[in-house]
């Protein structure tokens, strides 16, 4: 077990302790008279994640919240319940685009997750992730607003170290099919810690393990949301060679909860979250035949280059300093999530 105290977890960034001050929070916020709700920009919104963040802070009640998202991969459908609401605002923006908000906090999301969405335009992607993270920051620094940022596990790469720690640098391709993900993300990483050490802006960095849940594409390509739809619609399952790959998938209440305390929190990142318990992705198909649909069956079809061949997350620091952990297993999240598949399936067809 790692000595924590001794770490120096945030010194990672590189001598936080001299960094600039942050940049003054408006004066709205500092104003004696107003009662002002926290005003929050969530970029990516729409998506699958953002959705439910967005459930989480419009019903503490505290809050604005502000959605920037330009539709690629997210949509209105997951907003739908607080469209109209006065403290709620959907903005469709590209954050390839400057913006120009007044907010006290950032969760920078926008970016697509899936691989079939993230290698379709790859250097959209590639601009989403450094131009997109460019400006938030920009912006960010101009309102003095805290941003956190949500990057991957895919920065460890084809990992060599096992699980993987927020020390571990990683083993990525620079060149491949999945490098406008993962190199993007790194170069967002940088950003987010040049702007922290040369502007002073207050940062968060989350670093995502695969994550599932309702409200996913029925059709991203993702390996839940593909076994969880073809099972269910009476398709074969399809592992991608050799099957024996391994991932560690978190329930999206969990990683809201995690990005929340990540952001309200003291500590910069970068901090990995996820669910540590692992499985092969055979493993993974025998628990949605075991627990969704007996009758399903299951192939070996072609895997796609740079897989990673494991992946799990050393949740340690999310532990200690967030006081964060996991809740929902997988056996307990799968049915949760083929509930609102069965639904939107089932509207599907109507
Ligand atoms: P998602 O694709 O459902 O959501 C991404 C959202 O960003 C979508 O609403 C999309 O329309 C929007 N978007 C994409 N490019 C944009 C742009 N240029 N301008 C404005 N909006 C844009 O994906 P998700 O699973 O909700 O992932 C959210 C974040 O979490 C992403 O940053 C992703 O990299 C990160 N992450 C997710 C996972 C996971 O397993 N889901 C794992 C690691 C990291
Ligand atoms: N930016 C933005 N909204 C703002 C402030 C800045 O979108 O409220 C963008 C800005 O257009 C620039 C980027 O953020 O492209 C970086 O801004 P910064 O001020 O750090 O750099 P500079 O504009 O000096 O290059
Ligand atoms: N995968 C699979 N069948 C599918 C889709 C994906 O076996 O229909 C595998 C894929 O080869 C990878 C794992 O599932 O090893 C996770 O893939 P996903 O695209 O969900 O996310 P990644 O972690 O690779 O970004």
């Amino acid at each position: 077990m790692p000595d924590l105290e001794n770490l120096g977890f945030d010194d990672m960034a590189g001598n936080v302790d001299s960094a600039k001050a942050p940049p003054a929070p408006s004066p709205l916020r500092m104003s004696k008279f107003t009662t002002a709700k926290m005003r929050i920009l969530i970029t990516g919104g729409a998506g699958f994640i953002g959705s439910h963040l967005v459930d989480r802070l419009m019903e503490e009640g505290t809050n604005e919240v502000i959605v920037a998202d330009n539709f690629f991969s997210g949509s209105k459908e997951n907003l739908k319940k607080w469209i109209g609401h006065p403290d709620f605002e959907l903005i469709r923006h590209d954050v390839t685009e400057t913006l120009f908000v007044e907010v006290d906090q950032i969760y920078h999301l926008a970016c697509p997750a899936s691989p079939i969405f993230y290698k379709y335009n790859a250097v959209k992607t590639i601009k989403t992730n450094v131009i997109g993270t460019l400006n938030m920051l920009g912006l960010a620094k101009r309102v003095g607003a805290r941003i956190l940022l949500t990057s991957t596990s895919e920065v460890y790469g084809d990992p060599l170290e096992h699980p993987q720690t927020e020390e571990y640098w990683g083993n990525v391709n620079p060149i491949g099919v999945r490098s406008c993900y993962d190199e993007g993300k790194r170069v967002a990483e940088t950003l987010m810690f040049d702007y922290h050490r040369q502007h002073g802006v207050e940062i968060r960095v989350a670093r995502i393990f695969n994550t599932y849940g309702p409200r996913m594409n029925i059709d991203d390509g993702r390996v839940v949301s593909n076994f969880i739809a073809q099972a269910l619609r009476g398709e074969t399952m399809t592992v991608q060679a050799p099957g024996t790959q391994t991932r560690s998938f978190c329930y999206v209440s969990d990683m809201v909860d995690g990005l929340y305390r990540l952001m309200n929190g003291d500590h910069t990142g970068p901090i990995n979250i996820g669910n540590p318990g692992e499985f092969t992705m055979l493993e993974l198909a025998g628990l949605v035949k075991e627990l969704i649909e007996p009758s399903a069956e299951t192939k070996i079809v072609e895997n796609t280059p740079d897989d990673p061949r494991k992946r799990k997350p050393d949740i340690t620091k999310a532990t200690k300093l967030l006081g964060w952990d996991p809740k929902v297993t997988l056996r307990e999240g799968l049915p949760l999530m083929a509930a609102d598949f069965k639904e939107r399936l089932t509207g599907l067809k109507a």
